[in-house]
């Protein structure tokens, strides 16, 4: 747990309350995590879902992992430790932006259900986080391999890497399960469309 090191500080709560922004946009502000394997097809669906639901009229933004390591994160590596930052900002980030009433997508690895679960516990009282097991097997990933990561960590040229040399813990419970081996990614898309429906966070 991340140590609270300033002192004598105050939150300041504005006019424009979450309910007020979230009455503009006439949806509600939540977040749809997608963790799993690198290469298991994050960053696509969150791409192909953001513009089913741009042209549906939402407002959304995808946090995707390696452009949060390009600023926000850029001081942060593959270690356990660096994993556990990564995941709490961006976390707390996807807090901010649910709060600011939009519909906000993560494409982390993220893999340790610690992590994934200290992110879904920042809003107590509210049902706003969506888990995304983007389940696919480690060989299929292999052979995807889009930005040739598992060939140069199978060469020892990257340490760390989450199904070759580092953990990958899968959720045991999570809101949606998506095996990305046997799903088209419109498939996929739509299933996560269904499942927004089904649980009142779009309407039909
Ligand atoms: P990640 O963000 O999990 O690292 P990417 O989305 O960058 O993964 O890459 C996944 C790759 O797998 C892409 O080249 C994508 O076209 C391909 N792919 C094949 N089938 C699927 C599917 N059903 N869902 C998602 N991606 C798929």
């Amino acid at each position: 747990m991340t140590v609270q090191k300033a002192t004598n500080i105050y939150w300041h709560q504005g006019a424009i309350t979450r309910p007020d922004r979230e009455r503009m946009k006439n949806h509600q502000g939540f977040t749809i995590w997608f963790t799993g394997l690198s290469a298991s097809g994050k960053s696509t669906i969150a791409s192909a879902l953001e513009e089913a639901l741009y042209e549906k009229g939402y407002h959304t933004y995808i946090l995707d992992g390696d452009n949060v390591r390009h600023g926000l994160n850029r001081n942060l590596g593959f270690s356990p430790e660096d994993r556990e930052e990564n995941i709490r900002r961006l976390g707390e980030v996807a807090k901010l932006f649910r709060d600011a009433g939009l519909i906000n997508m993560t494409a982390f690895i993220s893999p340790y259900i610690r992590d994934r679960q200290l992110a879904r516990s920042l809003d107590k009282d509210r049902k706003d986080f969506i888990e995304v097991f983007v389940d696919c097997p480690v060989e299929v990933c292999e052979s995807r391999d889009p930005k040739g990561m598992y060939k140069k960590a199978k060469q020892g040229l990257i340490k760390e890497f989450t199904g070759v040399s580092a953990p990958y813990e899968a959720p045991e419970n999570p809101e949606i399960h998506l095996r990305t081996d046997k799903l088209s990614v419109q498939e996929c898309v739509q299933t996560i469309l269904n499942y927004l429906v089904k649980s009142g966070f779009i309407p039909v």
